[in-house]
C-alpha cells in the first residue's frame, strides 16, 4: 500500500530532477518553443515543495496530489502547468481521502489523470506533446512502474521524428520535426522519478 509519505517522497523526488534537468528543458524548448520550459517547471516544482511544507501532517495521498496540482495550475505560466495541473489534481481526486492505496487504485487514478489532460488539451498520442510520455507510461503501469518509466523515455524519444499538431510548437508545422519534445521530456522524468520512488532509490 502507498501512503502519503510515498506521495510526499515522489513529488520531491520530482523536483530534484527537474531542478537537475531545468536547463535541458528550456534548451529543448527553445527551437520548438519559446525557451521557458525547464524555468516553468522550476517556478512550479519549488512552489509544490513549499505547499507540502505547509500541509497538514495528515492530509492523505489524494488531498497532497490535488494541493500539489492547484499549486501547478496557479503558478505555472505556460500551457505545462495547467495541463500537468490536471494531471495531478485528477489523480488526487480519484484516489479521494484514503490514508493508503494500492498500486492498482494509483494505477487507475493516474490513467484518469492522463485523460483528463488528453481532454483538456485535445491532444492525443502522435501529437508531439506531453502525452506522447504520459500515454505509454500509464499502460505500461500494469507491468511494473520502472516499465512505466522507461516506457516514457521511449515515447519521449520517439517524439523527435514527429511534426507537431498541438501547443507552441505546433505553429512551426514540419519544422518541428528533428526536436525532441520538452513536455514529453519532462513526462518520462516525472514518471522517472515515480519508478525510483517505488523502488526505493529516490
Ligand atoms: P508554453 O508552451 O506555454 O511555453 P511550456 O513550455 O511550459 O509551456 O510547455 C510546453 C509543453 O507543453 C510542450 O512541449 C508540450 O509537451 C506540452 N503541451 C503544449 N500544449 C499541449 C496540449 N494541448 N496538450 C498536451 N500537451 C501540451
Ligand atoms: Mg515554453
Amino acid at each position: 500500500m502507498r501512503d502519503a509519505g510515498f506521495v510526499r517522497r515522489w513529488l520531491e523526488a520530482a523536483a530534484v530532477v527537474v531542478e537537475r534537468e531545468a536547463d535541458r528543458l528550456t534548451e529543448l524548448d527553445s527551437p520548438i518553443g519559446d525557451a521557458d520550459h525547464g524555468a516553468n517547471l522550476l517556478r512550479g516544482f519549488a512552489a509544490v515543495r513549499a505547499a507540502l511544507a505547509g500541509a497538514e501532517p495528515a492530509a492523505a495521498p489524494g488531498a497532497l496530489l490535488q494541493l500539489a496540482g492547484r499549486t501547478l495550475i496557479s503558478t505555472v505560466g505556460g500551457a505545462s502547468g495547467p495541463l500537468y495541473g490536471t494531471l495531478l489534481r485528477r489523480t488526487g481526486k480519484e484516489l479521494g481521502e484514503a490514508a493508503e492505496v494500492s498500486d492498482e487504485e494509483l494505477r487507475k487514478a493516474l490513467y484518469a489523470g492522463v485523460a483528463a489532460v488528453a481532454q483538456l488539451g485535445g491532444a492525443a498520442p502522435g501529437d508531439k506533446t506531453m502525452l506522447d510520455a504520459l500515454v505509454p507510461g500509464v499502460t505500461a503501469l500494469s507491468t511494473s512502474y520502472r516499465a512505466a518509466g522507461d516506457a516514457a523515455a521511449a515515447g519521449a524519444r520517439a517524439t523527435t521524428p514527429m511534426t507537431a499538431r498541438k501547443g507552441r510548437a505546433s505553429y512551426l508545422g514540419e519544422r518541428s520535426i528533428g526536436h525532441q519534445d520538452p513536455g514529453a521530456t519532462s513526462a518520462a522524468l516525472l514518471l522517472g522519478a515515480l519508478a525510483d520512488t517505488a523502488e526505493g532509490v529516490a
